[in-house]
């Protein structure tokens, strides 16, 4: 048996060999390399994507995030929610501007932030929500802007894992009033290095961000804020031109995976798969399926050459980085109980049906 890598990032990148190497000499040869013409285009091309007016192409989906919180004027005194079970950079970009992030339990069934509990977690000081869409999946978008709009209080997506994906039609990245994603090699749309970007319909909010991102000038030499170094490359700007034509029908293959492993892995052991909400769609940036066997399942497949991940180990809430915060183990137990049990299996575009077979069988060799 072959081993099954986690990701095979070679194999999708190779599949765009030629144009990806045609691109690259490209930029070498036009002698120009941060903010130019391939910029221009990329960002024009992931708004039409996502839905709205405006892109700003970001050196990185963590600088998004925390561009987005300065272009609200978030800071000191202010919280924001954010879900309890998410990568930590939602809850690091809030700490970063001086705010108080304000963890929200997920739904137990879909993992994302439960929009019954929100409302209980708004003060006089919560400025914004920050909804992640998170392993691919919308997070219920209709049920958060409308408690965003009835408190006054900004909605800010996380769309760094669901490039893609809809919420009743609606793309993700496109409901909130700025938005950041992330183009990190591994996600549904990867550059080849760190890429990111901020979708919004407010151009204000563009012409602030182009700003944040460049040393808080638009004006060379002429800075109106204290601002940070976060330009998308004009070199990874090409390549996701490249690639991003082909992002519809990768994630309509991590689909195809997705639902064989449905189909192979219901009634196994305990194994819980992934539920998609009525209205959402998922783009499976992640398959992650629960069970209380986890590490043994996990050494298991190691053992039969199959990669997986956890994502993630430890919650935002229980990470050292956190300590100063007081936050203590059980405060968020639904968190807690998803970082014990989940495990990520192997998924993307060029997963053949019977790698995914090879995967269920010696999941169910285990049980
Ligand atoms: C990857 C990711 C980010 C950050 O992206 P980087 O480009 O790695 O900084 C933010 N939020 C979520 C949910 C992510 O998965």
């Amino acid at each position: 048996m072959q081993p099954i890598p986690f990701l095979d990032l070679k194999a999708i990148n190779l599949a765009h060999e030629a144009a990806l190497q045609a691109a690259f000499t490209e930029v070498l040869h036009s002698g120009w390399f941060i903010l130019g013409n391939n910029v221009t285009k990329f960002e024009e091309e992931y708004a039409k994507f996502s839905g709205t007016q405006h892109a700003v192409g970001l050196a990185n989906g963590l600088d998004a995030l925390h561009i987005a919180l300065k272009v609200l004027g978030i800071g000191a005194g202010d919280e924001v929610i954010v879900p309890s079970n998410t990568y930590i950079a939602t809850t690091l970009t809030t700490s970063f501007v001086g705010a108080t992030p304000v963890p929200v339990e997920p739904r137990a069934a879909t993992y994302n932030i439960n929009p019954d509990l929100i409302e209980a977690a708004i003060t006089p000081r919560t400025k914004a929500i920050m909804p992640v869409h998170l392993y691919g999946q919308a997070a219920e978008m209709d049920a958060i802007m409308a408690i965003a709009n009835k408190h006054g209080i900004h909605v800010i997506e996380d769309n760094a894992q669901a490039q893609g994906a809809f919420y009743n039609g609606r793309p993700t990245g496109s409901f909130g009033a700025i938005n950041a994603t992330s183009f990190y090699p591994g996600k549904n749309l990867g550059a080849l290095g760190d890429a990111g970007a901020i979708t919004t319909d407010n151009a204000d909010y563009d012409k602030k961000a182009r700003s944040w991102r460049n040393y808080g000038s638009h004006k060379k030499y002429y800075n109106e804020v204290l601002g940070f170094n976060s330009r998308l490359d004009e070199l990874q700007a090409a390549l996701l031109l490249v690639k991003l034509p082909f992002l519809y029908n990768d994630n309509a293959e991590r689909e195809r995976v997705a639902s064989l492993y449905d189909e192979h892995l219901r009634g196994v052991g305990d194994i819980i798969t992934p539920v998609v909400a009525e209205n959402a769609t998922s783009v499976f940036h992640l398959y992650v399926i629960r069970t209380k066997k986890r590490d043994a399942l996990q050494e298991h497949l190691t053992k039969h050459g199959i990669g997986t991940m956890i994502h993630y180990p430890v919650p935002p809430h229980l990470q050292e980085a956190y300590k100063h915060a007081g936050w203590k183990q059980g405060q968020f137990p639904l968190a807690e109980e998803i970082a014990e049990t989940c495990l990520s299996l192997p998924i993307f575009p060029m997963m053949t049906n019977a790698q995914v077979e090879q995967v269920c069988a010696a999941i169910r060799s285990f049980f």
